[in-house]
């Protein structure tokens, strides 16, 4: 058990599988290009590092990959990861299943691996970044531009994706991987606010409001999700807008058209109730102005917005509301809809869809196409949604990766 191992790229997959290939054993070395590991993982969460989740399944993952979750998970898993947390001596705090550092620091997320990877004596090299990478007859060997390569018995890619380039992660990993014959699937910006058409989206910016978000590829809805929606100059923010991002960045890649509904009273459920709704609230503000009658439904800047949007002026007797523009009103309250003509780039975004073809992985995370070669972390073709799953995803396939390369996978 054991064996020389490198892992590239000292993030939060890196570290994971480092640590774990020399808990079991191994004698390994972290290549990382920046000064200094874990640079990424202090901006996650706000600063507060939101590791994990407790409601986790395969459903919260997308991507080619998104099967391998429960192999993996089975291996090492929410509470795993909670037990290796609680080891290196964090205390965990549970928000509504939101998993944080009780420090409330993502500094103390990276600060409890790096003393760990001090105290397995796993060597650090920072300022290295591996640029080729070739399997021959000795092992494996991995060059950072010095003169020669150094070879190894495993080697661990976990150079993450192309999201936050200017945390590390630039792509790289991915160019490393083609040189041992792995595709990659296409990339896209995920966890990312989408760019609209619309005007009025810079009439709303500073906004934040709670509302259901449809996305609509060529007219046909295809995800949702309802919290908090942030209006900026440019379109549209926040956690739900998130979470429909990465396939409208697929759609818009393949030239289809995207829209977004957005639902901005979306407890008032529907139907009949709706209806009554309504039909009440005209009839008790039937003297009042049609400012009046908005106002309280839902932000007033948005409110005044969609009158204007419907045609309604302000000040008109609410009475005097014709029944078509009332209905228009109420349509509007219900779906807004915003054209979507892009998706921010992955300088703002929090993850890259696509990577490394998983068809080309074992469920151990071992490469099907050169034996012992592992890959661990964003790098492979598998997102997860907004809420602690894509750390998660890290330490998992970090922790497993690990140990199989040295020896213990099973
Ligand atoms: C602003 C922001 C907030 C986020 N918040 C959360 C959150 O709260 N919860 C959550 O679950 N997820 C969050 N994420 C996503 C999460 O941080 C990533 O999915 C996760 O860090 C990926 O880990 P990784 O180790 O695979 O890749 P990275 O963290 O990207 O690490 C890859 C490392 O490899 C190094 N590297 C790359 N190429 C080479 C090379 N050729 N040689 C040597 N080194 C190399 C890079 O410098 C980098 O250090 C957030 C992301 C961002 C950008």
């Amino acid at each position: 058990m054991g064996g020389n191992i490198a892992v590239i790229g000292g993030g939060a997959a890196g570290m994971t599988a480092a640590i774990h290939a020399a808990a079991c054993g191994a004698r390994v070395t972290v290549y990382e290009r920046n000064d200094r590991v874990g640079k990424k993982i202090l901006s996650t969460g706000n600063g507060r590092c939101n590791f994990s989740n407790e409601r986790m399944s395969a459903d919260c993952y997308r991507g080619g990959g998104a099967g391998l979750v429960d192999a993996v998970y089975a291996r090492f898993g929410v509470r795993e990861t909670k037990e290796f947390f609680q080891g290196l001596g964090m205390r965990i705090r549970d928000r509504d299943g939101y998993l944080y550092p009780a420090s409330g620091q993502a500094s103390t997320v990276l600060d409890v691996l790096r003393y760990e990877l001090e105290r397995l004596s796993v060597e650090v090299r920072t300022c290295a970044q591996v640029q080729e990478i070739a399997a021959g007859p000795d092992g494996i060997a991995v060059s950072a531009g010095g003169p020669a390569g150094e070879s190894y018995d495993a080697v661990i890619l976990a150079c993450g994706g192309q999201a936050a380039p200017a945390t590390g992660s630039d792509g790289q990993g991915f160019v490393l991987a083609q040189m041992l014959g792995h595709h990659i699937v296409p990339t896209v910006p995920a966890l990312a606010a989408l760019r609209c058409g619309e005007d009025f989206c810079r009439r709303a910016a500073g906004v934040r409001c709670e509302a259901r978000v449809a996305l609509y590829i060529d007219g046909q809805a295809v995800c949702a999700d309802t919290g908090e929606l942030q209006w900026t100059d440019y379109g549209i923010s926040g956690i739900p807008v998130f979470q429909i991002s990465r396939e409208a960045a697929y759609a818009l890649r393949e030239r289809r058209s995207v829209t977004v509904r957005i639902d901005l009273v979306p407890d008032l459920g529907g139907g009949a109730a709706e209806r009554a709704f309504w039909e009440k609230r005209w009839e008790s503000k039937a003297g009042q102005t049609a400012e009046q009658f908005v106002t309280g439904l839902v932000n007033k800047k948005l409110a005044l917005l969609l009158l204007r949007l419907a045609d309604i002026g302000a000040a008109e007797r609410a009475a005097a509301v014709s029944l078509s523009r009332r209905r228009r009103l109420e349509k509007l309250f219900r779906g807004l809809t915003v054209t979507v003509r892009g998706v921010n780039s992955f300088e703002q975004a929090q993850v890259c869809a696509g990577g490394v073809d998983c068809a080309e992985i074992t469920e151990l995370l071992e490469s099907r196409l050169v034996p012992h070669v592992y890959f661990a972390g964003e790098i492979l073709d598998i997102d997860g949604l907004c809420g602690g799953y894509n750390l998660q995803w890290a330490w998992s396939s970090g922790a497993v990766a690990g140990r199989a390369a040295a020896g213990q996978g099973e």
